[in-house]
């Protein structure tokens, strides 16, 4: 009985050793990777911290849930993968790269470092979905009037910084009231999603960004464009809208579009190249509506 028990407390003083050096190195990690709510920081913090326990030249992480994608180093012939996941949540792939094998002693310590990164990770996916949700609105899926304020306000200093084209569309549903009126205000809501969806798959660049601005007018934020080119975006939207038949019920419904283009001044601030391109979208509806004004 004795000898047993001094066994096991050799056992387990040898674990509580090794176990302390892990956790001591998980601590510093673990404080290290609170310090950020952004997957590409989160990762290069592990790796950095892992280096010399788990030495690799090359990393790369993805996560398509939330459109991340990172990869940093030299990337060489050996790698490790991991899909990394806690209770069912996909929480994106890691993968170390390096010249030479990994071993399977490196593997298990890569494995047991992995754990401190995993709740963190989870913490950054819960935050980031938490501001998506407050700058993205609910029924159309785009950016909300929130979101607009704040990029409207980094895509002009960095306009003004770099001596950039920024250009502005401003839409508004033609006679959107009568299709509330005449079908109802689930219809309404679909509409609105579906002219969302238009609008997005009528935007080339990864670069342009829609906002809906208030109940049926929405916002789109070219940068590095200029009036012309914005005018082009334009007609594209709206001839896109044109062309889309919503079915709703056993009803087919199309509608169109009013748009105003303006285009960034040296002496504009937020408010004035709104009002130009909200004026031009005015103009466009006295027009006859479904067409594109600009005011330069
Ligand atoms: P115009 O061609 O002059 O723009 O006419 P309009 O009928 O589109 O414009 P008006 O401003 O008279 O009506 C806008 C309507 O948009 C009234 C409002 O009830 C509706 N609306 C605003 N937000 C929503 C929404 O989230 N869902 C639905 N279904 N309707 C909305
Ligand atoms: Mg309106
Ligand atoms: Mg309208």
């Amino acid at each position: 009985m004795a000898k047993k028990s001094t066994n096991l407390s050799i056992i387990s003083n040898k674990s509580f050793e090794a176990t302390k050096v892990i956790n001591l190195r998980h601590y510093d990690i673990s404080s290290a990777l609170q310090t950020t709510m952004e997957f590409s920081k989160l990762i290069a913090i592990f790796s950095k911290k892992i280096e010399s326990m788990v030495p690799h030249t090359a990393y790369a992480y993805s996560n398509a849930e939330f459109g991340v994608d990172v990869k940093q180093g030299v990337f060489t012939k050996h790698s490790c993968n991991y899909s990394l996941k806690i209770e069912d949540q996909q929480l994106g792939e890691l993968k170390l790269m390096r010249n030479y094998r990994f071993d399977s002693e490196e593997l298990e310590l890569l494995e047991t470092l992995l754990c401190s990164l995993v709740y963190p990770l989870k913490n950054v996916a819960l935050y980031q979905n938490a501001l998506k949700m407050a700058y993205t609105d609910p029924l159309t899926q785009v950016n909300n009037r929130t979101s607009f304020n704040e990029l409207m306000r980094r895509e002009m200093s960095l306009a003004f910084r770099h001596s950039k084209n920024l250009s502005l569309v401003f839409l508004d549903i033609d006679h959107f009231k009568a299709i509330n009126d005449d079908y109802g205000h689930e219809c309404g809501d679909f509409a609105l999603a579906a002219v969302a969806k238009c609008i997005k798959s009528s935007l080339l660049r990864d670069s342009d960004m829609i906002f809906r601005f208030g109940g049926e007018e929405f916002v789109v934020l070219l940068s590095e464009t200029d009036l012309a080119g914005a005018e082009l975006v334009a007609e594209r939207i709206r001839s896109t809208i044109e062309s889309h038949t919503l079915s709703y019920d056993m009803s087919t419904i199309n509608f169109t579009v009013s748009l105003g283009v303006s285009t960034l001044h040296a002496d504009d601030d937020a408010e004035s190249l709104l009002k130009r391109a909200d004026e031009a979208m005015y103009k466009a509806k006295r027009n006859g509506r479904n067409r594109v004004e600009t005011c330069a």
